[in-house]
């Protein structure tokens, strides 16, 4: 692939993985980490594709919270919307009573040990929400369970947005932030948690599965001082791959920490939207990745699941 192809379009904005303006420059828009309604977002796989391409998103990753069960529909959709695809999940991890999000690309969607696992944090997930759901019952927050349900698309990853999306529909809420704010949120008293790996058994189930690990957000303000430099390298020799430093969450201390870190420990930088249609405020191609990271990327992998490329897009 040419980094520099002049049937590639500009990027879309926002901050480049340089950090720099980039004006007239033509590379392709790379966009490693978004959702569908299979899990937390609000676009099926086939709408969030179609958003990716009228964005001018060039190489989507759909990156659903612990399942796969995306991949075919997005598939499809990008061979028709010409967009590049890059099948990935997005794995949520507990360390220290606190959640980590481990990206992993490419992975074969057939390893039996790392399905294993995300069969089993989705069922803990289904009970903890009913838990939740219970806990604010009893405190008189006007909830139902089934109302939680109804919000979970058919084979969805459950999570508290869909609590959220609960009380958006009763009327009780008009925006997901606002029951983060106020019930959801890691502090609430009304959390519980689930299963989930720990990040470093993480890392290894994706390069087991043929795949390539990078944090998602590491330096997420909620995360502050849980993901110590000692766990990312320990993630490092299990096999990590990448931080994706360049994401909504992320301020310039957390991108100059990430890209301190990457030196000394040879990891390679990210940058990503984290969309999740109406279900947050991340806009697709508001963060990208540099073509020859995304290249790294893929060779990093075990060319089981192949990057999807479309005829139309360029890298
Ligand atoms: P869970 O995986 O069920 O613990 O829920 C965590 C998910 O909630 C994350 O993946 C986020 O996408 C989402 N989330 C966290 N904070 C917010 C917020 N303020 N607004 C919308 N979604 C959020
Ligand atoms: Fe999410
Ligand atoms: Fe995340
Ligand atoms: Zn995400």
């Amino acid at each position: 692939m040419a980094a520099e192809d002049d049937t590639c379009r500009p990027y879309a904005g926002g901050v480049t993985p340089t950090g720099t303006a980039h004006g007239a420059r033509t590379h392709p828009v790379i966009d490693l980490h978004a959702h569908s309604t299979v899990s937390d977002g609000t676009e099926t796989p086939a709408e969030l594709v179609a958003a990716a391409a009228a964005a001018g998103v060039d190489v989507l990753a759909i990156t659903d919270h612990d399942t796969v069960a995306g991949w075919d529909e997005a598939a499809e959709a990008a061979r028709v919307q010409g967009v590049t695809l890059v099948r990935g999940i997005e794995i949520s991890c507990a360390w220290r009573h606190s959640s980590i999000h481990l990206l992993g690309y490419l992975t074969d969607a057939d390893d039996g040990p790392l399905a294993l696992e995300l069969e089993r944090a989705r069922e803990s997930r289904s009970t903890r929400l009913e838990r939740m759901v219970a806990l604010m019952a009893a405190d008189g927050i006007p909830l139902g369970y089934d109302e939680v349900l109804a919000q979970v698309g058919p084979g969805a990853t459950p999570g508290r947005p869909h609590i959220a999306d609960a009380l958006i529909a009763n009327g009780t809420i008009s925006h997901r932030d606002e029951a983060f704010e106020s019930w959801l949120g890691n502090d609430s008293p009304y959390y519980v948690g689930h299963y989930a790996p720990d990040p470093v058994r993480a890392v290894e189930l994706v390069r087991s599965a043929g795949g390539v690990p990078v944090i998602a957000h590491p330096f997420t303000r909620t995360r502050t001082g849980v993901l110590d430099d000692a766990l990312i390298e320990r993630m490092r020799d299990a096999g990590l791959v990448g931080l994706e430093a360049y994401h909504r969450d992320h301020g310039p201390e957390e991108v100059a920490r990430a890209t301190a870190l990457a030196g000394r420990l040879g990891l390679l930088l990210t940058g990503a939207s984290d969309y999740h249609g109406a279900g947050k405020r991340n806009r697709l191609a508001e963060n990208t990745t540099a073509p020859e990271v995304f290249e790294a990327l893929e060779a990093a992998s075990s060319g089981v699941t192949e990057v999807l490329r479309s005829e139309t897009s360029s890298p």
